[in-house]
């Protein structure tokens, strides 16, 4: 290590759209991660379908999710990346309304190395991840180690829930040659 090195912490995203072109969308905002020069992508997963959840349980009448996982490594400190990851949700037309609501893109900062933090902006990990399968099941073919701070292996964790609803979509990666860690 010399002087010039920067500390690099490795974060997971997790994607999700359930509004307009969901593909188009998700493949659009890798592609904004993957051009984020503070944001180095090590691995992607391909794509997910799952229900809507809403905050009454699972909707089948609601638009599905589609669901992706990146994996980056960084030297942007927590807040500063969840500042970009709102932007990038911003330049897809993402409007704040219902809570669990439709939405065109949302982007979770699902762990940041080994950190937990509990602020009014930002929760790490995400206080929701280790109960979902749609973060955890695109995490796990992106890294398959992939542990969650706090709660040990996404393996694991997957293990212990009734198998659900994400099923893999036939479709490329989320970003060329990217399944599993590059
Ligand atoms: P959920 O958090 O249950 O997935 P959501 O993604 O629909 O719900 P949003 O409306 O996108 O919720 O975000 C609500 C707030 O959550 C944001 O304003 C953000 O500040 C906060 N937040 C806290 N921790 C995180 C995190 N780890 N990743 C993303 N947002 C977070
Ligand atoms: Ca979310
Ligand atoms: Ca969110």
């Amino acid at each position: 290590m010399s002087l010039l090195d920067v500390h690099r912490e490795r974060a997971v995203i997790a994607l999700g759209s359930n509004l307009g072109d969901r593909e188009a969308t998700l493949r659009s905002a890798g592609l904004d991660i993957a051009a984020t020069s503070a944001l180095n992508v090590v691995a992607a997963s391909g794509l997910f379908e799952t229900p809507a959840l809403t905050l009454d349980g699972v909707d089948e009448s609601a638009p599905a999710y589609l669901n992706a996982v990146v994996i980056v490594e960084t030297a942007l400190a927590p807040i500063a990346m969840l500042e970009r990851l709102n932007e990038i949700e911003d330049e897809h037309g993402r409007v704040r309304e219902v809570r669990w609501g439709d939405r065109t893109l949302d982007l979770d900062l699902i762990a940041y190395g080994e950190l937990t933090l509990s602020t009014s902006r930002l929760t790490l990990p995400h206080p929701r991840a280790h109960e979902r399968d749609f973060v955890l099941v695109p995490w796990l073919q992106a890294d398959p180690d992939a542990a969650l701070p706090g709660f040990g292996r996404v393996h694991d964790l997957l293990a212990r829930m009734p198998a659900g609803g994400v099923t893999p979509i036939a479709a490329a990666p989320l970003l060329p040659g990217s399944v599993g860690e590059s």
